[in-house]
């Protein structure tokens, strides 16, 4: 923990000195002196404190200073620091002033100039008060803070993006902490942008964008080399398979993600069918150990870096990052993956992030704690999230277009639903409206059998509804299908054709596109699997044929 901070203001510069000297002599080794000689600055000191999250222990102010009198620097410095000590430095004349002050502004001593003994007239009492605050205060938080309020937007995709890349972060909830709220508005002057994240080293980031939080929060964002052997976009599962197999077997290799790693699988509360973990195991904690995997065998991660756009320029491959600079490499693995599908409901788009929330929403379960939560979906994430947010939610209702789950989830969660008392399951139905004003507070639900339709409260939304392919940064490149998913090996031949511009003697390899040495793997192929092992298998599949690949390069 930081050297807790003694704060002395007067504006006598000899007298402000002589406490500063006799508190050093005394309490040098476990507190740190800071002075000022005027009620603004000390103001501005204690803010930047607060800031960083100093701890202060006691604030020792002279009464008579023009501009400010130590009881309104008290009363307004108290704000930040209610748990501080306060100290009068008062002359006789004073004195009314003081006493006044410990009702007004709950003082706990007040110091006649001069205290010479500092033995007997100062030290004592100092001690005792240092000693009851030590006692009586929490010890302060050391790492990043985010204020905000639960229900913004904003601040909701500031706390996803910190815990998906697993950075720790405390949460200030304004609504709830005085403290936290002072110190938003002195950075707020005219409107409240939220969140405020407040870094160790005193930086304050307002309403961050994820490639300004990232670098700050010591995320690698920006490439080492600008040439790699292969290049892989999208850290999921498929991206973060072939970086391990890629890198473990010496290309130099570097992954590249707009978010955070982990993908889609990253946001699953407990995967239970993948592979050697037989009683689950968290997305999160699989994203974790595959990107520690990863970089142990040198691959090099990008993070908060979208992939805008590729060019071919034999041999390379060239990737155009979001922030204008490119990297280029032999083999291209396309690894975007898919996201969910958006409900199309009216009043959805404002609250979404604000009791709203597409999949699992992992961080935010706890802030439903005891309340009635829906799910939209019948597929088994919309299971697993029922599952997750039924530990926490009073009342967990699942609302499912089928007429059973069976039609379109796996029998053991199903099995696993039926029997968790406070799940229920409203099939036939779905959502038609969404209402609340800064957040969600009801939905309007319709049943295809009665044609009924009921506005009920709801304290927060999990969407689960299907999902479109990220490939737009291959659009004319490579060759989609329909709804734009990738084709690759030999969904590219039909009729004993290879596909146009194919100049190759040879097919394409099986996770091969149409254009020679970029490859696509995961949940954004064309016909794909949508599950973890098999977006793991296809990375490291993808990296046998790289090496096939760079062969003839
Ligand atoms: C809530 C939930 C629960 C699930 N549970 C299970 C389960 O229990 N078992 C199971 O087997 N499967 C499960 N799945 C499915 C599984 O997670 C997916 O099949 C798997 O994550 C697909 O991996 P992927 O790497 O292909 O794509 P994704 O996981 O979608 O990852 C793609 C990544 O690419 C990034 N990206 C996209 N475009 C760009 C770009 N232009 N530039 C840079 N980066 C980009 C994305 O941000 C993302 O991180 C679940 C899915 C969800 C949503």
């Amino acid at each position: 923990m930081a050297k807790p901070v003694i704060l002395i203001v007067d504006d006598e510069l000899p007298v402000l000195n002589a406490v500063e000297r006799d508190l050093r002599q005394h309490y040098r080794s476990d507190y740190r002196m800071v002075k000022a000689s005027s009620g603004a600055q000390a103001l501005e000191a204690v803010r930047q404190l607060k800031q960083r999250n100093v701890p202060l222990a006691l604030f020792l102010v002279d009464q008579r200073m023009p501009a400010m009198s130590g009881t309104e620097l008290l009363a307004e410095a108290g704000k930040l620091y209610p748990e501080a000590r306060k100290v009068l430095l008062t002359a006789y004349a004073d004195t009314e002033a003081a006493i006044t002050s410990i009702n007004e502004i709950g003082l706990d001593y007040y110091l006649m100039k001069p205290w010479d003994p500092p033995d007997q007239n100062l030290y004592p009492v100092l001690d005792d008060l240092l000693s009851d605050w030590l006692a009586t205060v929490p010890v302060p938080y050391e790492g990043i803070r985010v204020a905000g309020t639960l229900w913004s937007a904003s601040c909701h995709n500031v706390k996803d993006f910190l815990a998906r890349n697993r950075v720790p972060y405390q949460w200030l909830d304004i609504e709830k902490d005085v403290e936290a709220r002072q110190l938003v508005e002195t950075l707020n002057q005219e409107e409240l942008r939220l969140p405020v994240v407040f870094f160790p080293d005193g930086a304050v980031l307002i309403a961050p964008d994820n490639r300004t939080l990232a670098e700050k929060a010591g995320l690698q964002t920006r490439a080492t080399q600008p040439f790699y052997d292969v290049i892989i976009v999208g850290a999921g599962p498929a991206g973060l398979g072939a970086a391990v197999y890629g890198a473990s077997e010496g290309l130099r290799t570097a992954l590249i993600e707009r978010e955070a790693t982990g993908g889609q699988a990253g946001t699953s509360s407990l995967i239970e069918n993948y592979l050697g973990f037989p009683s689950g195991v968290s997305g999160a904690d699989l994203a974790r150990r595959a990107t520690v995997q990863a970089r142990r065998f040198g691959a090099e991660i990008l993070t908060a870096q979208e992939v805008t756009g590729v060019r071919v320029e034999d041999p390379y491959r060239i990737v155009a990052l979001s922030d204008g600079s490119e990297l280029s490499c032999h083999a291209l693995i396309i690894a975007t993956g898919v996201s969910v599908r958006r409900l199309g409901v009216p009043g959805i788009e404002p609250l979404t992030g604000a009791g709203v929330y597409y999949g699992a929403a992992v961080t935010e379960a706890a802030s439903y704690r005891g309340e009635h939560v829906y799910i939209v979906g019948g597929a088994n994430s919309a299971g697993q999230g029922a599952m997750f947010f039924s530990r926490y939610a009073n009342r967990v209702t699942m609302l499912v277009r089928a007429s059973s789950l069976a039609m379109g989830m796996s029998q053991y969660l199903v099995d696993q639903i039926n029997t968790t008392e406070n799940i229920e399951v409203l099939t036939r139905t779905e959502v038609v409206e969404v209402h609340g004003q800064d957040r969600l507070q009801a939905i309007t639900i319709h049943s295809k059998d009665s044609g009924e339709k009921r506005k009920v409260p709801a304290a927060a939304l999990f969407i689960f509804v299907g999902a479109v392919p990220h490939t737009e940064l291959v659009a004319g490149i490579v060759e989609r299908n329909s709804a734009g998913f990738i084709l690759t090996g030999p969904d590219l031949t039909q009729n004993g054709q290879r596909p146009k511009n194919w100049k190759l003697k040879r097919d394409p390899y099986l996770l091969e596109t149409s254009v020679p040495g970029i490859f696509a793997v995961g949940d954004v192929r064309h016909g794909a699997v949508r599950r973890v092992a098999s977006a793991v298998g296809q990375g490291a599949i993808a990296v046998s044929l790289v090496h096939q690949y760079l062969k003839t390069v």
